[in-house]
């Protein structure tokens, strides 16, 4: 994602000063490690900038619809982000000592640059990622694909699945542990 650039200007000089931010973004498409969506309608973000003292606070919510692929049949997956931005952007490093007991990582921040802008791509693309679910599923009860014949079973009853569950029942009873006994009937 492209930087956005926002400058910290006399709008948000003083404690409690706030600047709202909307914006839409004409971006295709995002990856993420082996996902790919594309964004239709782009990404469009309500963000408020808020001085809070030792920094910038942004926070709102981030909005896009992605066109991905079912995890389960490789179909379209339609995914509506409502994402929650929250990002804080510190005026200057955090003093060491500042860190809690037991904390080993520092905080969640950024800086804010030395030219008073802060980037909000970031915490936009954060909060898009965060929104997308572990597994990402065309429907909630994706039947999925054939592992037989590799039919999308949300379209189509290849007659598989009965076969492969009389399988797993057949298998079922060949390894228990009573299969042997009733083996060994049979051989007298
Ligand atoms: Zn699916
Ligand atoms: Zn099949």
């Amino acid at each position: 994602m492209d930087p956005i650039l926002v400058s910290v200007n006399d709008r948000l000089a003083n404690v409690g000063d706030t600047v709202s931010l909307v914006g839409h973004l004409d971006l295709e498409r995002f990856e993420l490690s082996e996902r790919s969506f594309l964004l239709p309608s782009g990404m469009d973000y309500d963000v408020v900038l808020s001085n809070v003292g030792e920094g910038i606070l942004a926070t709102g919510i981030l909005r896009a619809r992605a066109i991905g692929t079912c995890d389960r049949c490789l179909d379209e997956a339609v995914l509506d982000v409502a994402a929650e931005v929250d990002e804080y952007y510190l005026f200057s490093e955090p003093e060491a000592g500042v860190l809690e007991d037991g904390e080993e990582e520092g905080p969640d921040y950024t800086l804010v640059s030395a030219d008073s802008t802060i980037d909000l791509s970031g915490a936009l693309s954060t909060a898009f990622v965060m929104d997308i679910p572990y597994v990402v599923l065309c429907r909630e009860d994706c039947a999925g694909l054939c592992p037989v014949c590799g039919e999308n079973l949300n379209k189509v009853d290849c007659g598989h699945a009965e076969q492969i569950a009389d399988q797993a029942e057949q298998q079922r009873m060949e390894s228990s542990p009573f299969a042997a006994l009733r083996n060994l009937k049979l051989d007298e």
